[in-house]
């Protein structure tokens, strides 16, 4: 017998992940109601102090495609806000320049406006007739068999209760989802804290002769200062001003107590960003901006029977080093709607059935995807010793150039390990998989020259 249901879901967490999962429930005719902890980021003049997050994102393929498939118009909306970064330009010691390109086929990585996005994504779930956004929510309970989660309401104290069918745990790195499915679930867990911290500096626009505001410098490349054994980084802003980000151990922010400190620090490892900063605005921005850490997550399983569920960082956080933590969880949110298509969850079906159906699809869904977040935590970590050292060895350099030729060559067949990463929908395990081969190739094959 079929029953006209209408399916329920309860998104904790209205951050990028959380949203672009309201959308695509909404879109399977779901009842959505997203619950976030915050005020609304959209009624704030200054987002980046809500967010305490990175003020811009490199978004890739993997995020890209996950934007396409709800239609709506949000990938062409997304593309058109974007700045494409091409490659890295290195800044290296007496101010030269270098620029390592990205593909050898021209592939792009793009930088946006995390508060933009957010708002893009709000938008569009709001005009949706079954999503309902409740913000200065806060998940303080859950029982998840019985599918109630109850709330702080702090803007008038009080506490809400909502019943669901599913529970969809967005509410990242501290996820309090996550904590309470670790009672029912035997769920595996590992954190670890990295020693660097982050810091964000600003590049104001410059003006030109004829007055008009322009980039200070080539706003298509990621812009990386490797210093080994701390970096910093810029990418684009459309206001024309790029977000500088100083990753640096602990020791190294707290040694930093003085504005002379400051300024001979600077003067010895980042001279050429002086003036494109301003000394005074590189005083306040540093002193003022908060020095936040940085952590790789991961666990399993993502969900309990088929009641829960995490995604985004609240399942997998990692190290910002490889720009794919957003990428990653807008894919989260593209397979577990593909799981449901794989496995039948039809809302049309009776209870039993559709349970069934959502519980096969969860545990399928959780056992593939740890695998692939699992991956790219790993290699996100080896990419914060490539980004700040690696990048200015030579072996590194005639490496990546090698591995550039044999792709232009074979494309199919020999892929660089970023490319597969940043510019396909290959899975992160296969991608990781398929890098270590090209690797033992790449070693008999300088063997086999060395011993000729
Ligand atoms: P979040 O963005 O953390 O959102 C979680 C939401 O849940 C928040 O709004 C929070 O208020 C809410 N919440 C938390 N607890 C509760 C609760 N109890 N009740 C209700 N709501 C709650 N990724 C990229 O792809 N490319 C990049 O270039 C990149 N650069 C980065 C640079 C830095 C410095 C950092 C730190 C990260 C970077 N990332 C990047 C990673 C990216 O920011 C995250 O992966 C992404 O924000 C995860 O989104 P999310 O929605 O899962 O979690």
């Amino acid at each position: 017998m079929t029953e006209t249901v209408v399916r329920r879901v309860a998104i904790v967490g209205g951050g990028l992940v959380g949203m672009l999962a309201a959308i695509y429930f909404a879109n399977r005719g779901w009842q959505v109601t997203v619950f976030e902890f915050r005020k609304d980021s959209r009624q704030l003049e200054d987002t980046a102090l809500l967010s305490n997050r990175s003020i811009n994102l490199a978004l890739s393929v993997r995020g890209l495609n996950a934007l396409k498939k709800p239609g709506l118009g949000l990938h062409e909306q997304v593309l058109g806000s974007v700045i494409p970064m091409k490659g890295r330009m290195l800044h290296l010691d007496k101010g030269r320049l270098v620029s390592h390109p990205y593909g050898v086929f021209g592939e792009c990585i793009n930088s946006i406006d995390r508060a933009q996005l957010l708002k893009l994504l709000l938008d569009t779930a709001e005009e949706l007739a079954n999503v309902k956004i409740l913000f200065e929510h806060q998940l303080k309970y859950c029982d998840f068999d019985s599918g109630v989660l109850v709330f702080e309401n702090h803007s008038n104290g009080s506490e809400v209760s909502q019943t669901t069918d599913l529970i969809i745990g967005a509410d990242g790195a501290y996820s309090t989802v996550r904590s309470q499915l670790m009672r029912p679930v035997r769920m595996n867990f590992q954190q670890e804290y990295i020693p660097h911290a982050y810091c964000e500096l600003n590049i104001p626009p410059v003006t030109d002769a004829d007055g008009r505001s322009k980039f200070a410098m080539d706003p298509n490349h990621l812009h990386i200062w490797p210093r080994h054994s701390f970096m910093m980084i810029a990418l684009p802003n459309t206001n024309k001003s790029f977000t500088c980000t100083l990753f640096m151990p602990f020791e190294e922010f707290e040694a930093i107590k003085t504005e002379n400190d400051l300024m001979s620090f600077f003067q010895k490892h980042f001279p050429d960003s002086i003036p494109l900063m301003g000394a005074q605005n590189l005083k306040e921005e540093y002193f003022r901006n908060p020095k936040g850490p940085m952590m790789s997550i991961k666990c399993t399983p993502y969900n309990y029977k088929e009641r829960a569920i995490i995604i985004g960082d609240a399942a997998h956080c990692m190290v910002p080093f490889y720009g794919q933590g957003m990428n990653c969880g807008f894919e989260d949110v593209f397979l577990l709607n593909d799981f449901l298509d794989k496995f039948n969850v039809d809302d049309t079906k009776d209870t039993n059935e559709f349970r069934e159906s959502l519980d096969r699809a969860l545990n399928a869904y959780t056992e593939r995807r740890h695998t692939d977040a699992a991956a790219i935590c790993d290699l996100a970590m080896r990419n914060y010793i490539e980004m700040r050292s690696d990048v200015v060895k030579p072996l590194y350099i005639i490496r990546k150039r090698i591995e550039g030729a044999l792709h232009a060559i074979f494309p199919k067949h020999f892929i660089p390990l970023y490319t597969m990463v940043s510019f396909s929908n290959i899975r992160y395990s296969e991608a990781v998989y398929r890098w270590k081969r090209q690797g033992l190739w790449l070693s008999i094959a300088a063997a086999a020259g060395d011993g000729s």
